[in-house]
């Protein structure tokens, strides 16, 4: 535990940092697997008191104007661009993610995110005139914000940054296993001012904490993102109070490789987006799908990709993967891989052994894997490591089948001449689709079709989710209201 921002014994509730009444558990480094840090955990007790302060904030909050909301966003985000280096570090020891990458998407997108909706606030249409009708778009409340471990400061900040622009007050829960990088957040919220209760940190077990989020009547939003086994927990659990419940669950996104296409390209590129952050992003494009004639082009590059891919130490600024998040993580991802080989799959790179002079951490090695049915375990679920499975299409429309045949619709990639890519994107079941590598855009919508979830998180789309709508009926005199 090399800084003292790691020992956190107090939570934040009500503009305060108050003792909690949980257990103190250790955050593991995954690289070391030594102690990165420890936390004291809230109780539902705690997380119920929470929700007591984002209530009585939320009037008052929900009552200052676009302008004010929007200039503590900015506000916000300068505190935590002087906590840059500090937030780098934390996420690098909390998650595992390469230096460079903590930096460029863990902060940097998270950074714009936040600046996204500070800028977006003050023209925000919140009211507008359907005939006699005055629409007004009113904060929802209280917001329960539910995150995962693999993107924590930058999932976190998909739901602060919306539902604070919205007016409406947080209580915020991270994951378990990363919860530091939160704790920066809550320092960034009390440096800036911003008003008690209406960010509000409470960090324990998804069992009592989450639950409770999901259930107490004074959460007016739950917004979730994590897996689908819990994602509809939290859905079944939210409909005894009728809350809404916006969940971005996972994904099984497919890479279309099209006949026209920049074979190398295309492979070179699906392979880098798939070890990314060691596999563990819900719209990694996890299944490249190249054309028959195309399969030993695309085999051989993928195997030369993945060679090149360096694991280590994630402190390293040359290391592109660092370790999974847990042993847990590793042992399913190994499964997955064995699972895989006994099936028949054919292991172009990679496999279950541990990297070359990599004894401690949960290290997996950069894997691709071909030779399997597209309706294998593999190919269908999401495995949340760095493992690529490359399946043949014999023409466009089995591919666009292939691509939509599974039980997700997070994302994907198409690769050809923009208006056949184009073309493609618009039959793909997905809520995003990124053609020939264009770059990623804080201000556009996203979130899943199918079981990949129900909600839009960035942009307006991401406002909405915490917004009602009222309809105020005004009487039309001498013909206009
Ligand atoms: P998870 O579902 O295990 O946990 C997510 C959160 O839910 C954690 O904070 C956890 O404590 C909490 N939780 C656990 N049990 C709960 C319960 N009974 N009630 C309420 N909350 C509970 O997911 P994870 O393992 O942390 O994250 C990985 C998953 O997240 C993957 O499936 C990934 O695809 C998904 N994900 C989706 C997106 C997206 O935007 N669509 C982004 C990132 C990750």
């Amino acid at each position: 535990m090399s800084r003292p921002e790691w020992v956190r014994d107090r939570v934040y509730i009500g503009g305060s940092w108050v003792p909690p009444h949980g257990e103190t558990y250790e955050v593991e480094n995954p690289a070391t697997e030594q102690v990165a840090g420890t936390v004291r955990t809230a109780t539902p007790a705690d997380a119920a008191a929470a929700i007591d302060a984002a209530k009585r904030a939320s009037a008052g909050w929900a009552s200052t104007t676009p302008q004010f909301r929007s200039d503590l966003l900015h506000a916000l985000s300068a505190a935590l661009r002087e906590r840059v280096e500090l937030l780098v570090e934390t996420l690098v020891a909390e998650v595992g993610t390469p230096v460079q990458l903590a930096r460029s998407s863990q902060v940097g997108q998270a950074l714009a995110v936040l600046d996204s909706y500070a800028e977006l606030l003050p023209a925000f249409a919140f009211e507008e005139q359907v005939l006699h009708t005055r629409v007004l778009r009113e904060p929802a409340g209280v917001v329960g914000a539910i995150t995962p471990w693999n993107y924590p400061l930058y999932q976190l900040m998909a739901k602060v940054a919306p539902a604070l622009a919205a007016g409406c007050t947080v209580v915020a829960k991270p994951a378990e296993l990363t919860p530091l990088s939160a704790f920066v957040v809550a320092d960034a919220a009390e440096a800036i001012g911003l008003p008690p209760g209406v960010f509000n940190l409470v960090p324990g077990p998804g069992s009592e904490v989450g639950e409770l989020l999901s259930t107490h009547p004074g959460v007016d939003v739950v917004s979730f993102t994590g897996s689908v086994r819990v994602g509809r927990h939290v859905a079944s659990m939210a409909s005894t109070t009728v809350k809404r419940v916006c969940l971005e669950l996972g994904g099984k996104s497919a890479s279309i490789v099209l006949p026209d296409a920049a074979i190398e390209h295309a492979v070179s590129a699906t392979v880098s987006n798939v070890m990314v952050n060691s596999g563990q992003t819900c719209a990694a494009w996890t299944r490249l799908l190249v054309p028959y004639s195309e399969l030993d082009t695309a085999l051989a590059t993928a195997e030369a990709v993945a060679h090149k891919h360096v694991v280590g130490d994630p402190r390293e600024i040359d290391t592109d993967l660092g370790p999974v998040i847990s042993a847990a993580q590793r042992g399913s991802v190994l499964d997955y891989i064995d699972g895989a080989l006994a099936d028949g799959a054919d292991l172009v790179a990679g496999g279950t052994e541990r990297p070359d002079g990599l004894e401690t951490g949960h290290y997996v090695r950069p894997t691709v894997l071909t030779g399997l049915s597209p309706q294998s375990r593999i190919a269908q679920e999401e495995v949340f490591g760095p493992v690529l499975v490359v399946l043949p299409y014999s023409d466009i429309d089995e591919a666009v089948t292939l691509a939509n045949a599974t039980s997700y619709g997070l994302a994907g990639a198409v690769w050809g001449s923009d208006a056949q890519a184009f073309a493609v994107a618009r039959r793909l079941r997905t809520g995003r689709v990124d053609v020939n590598g264009a770059d990623w855009n804080p201000s556009a919508p996203f979130g899943g079709y199918k079981q990949s979830g129900n909600g839009r998180e960035l942009g307006r789309w991401g406002i909405d989710e915490f917004l009602e709508v009222k309809a105020v009926q005004m009487p039309v005199s001498n013909g206009s209201p």
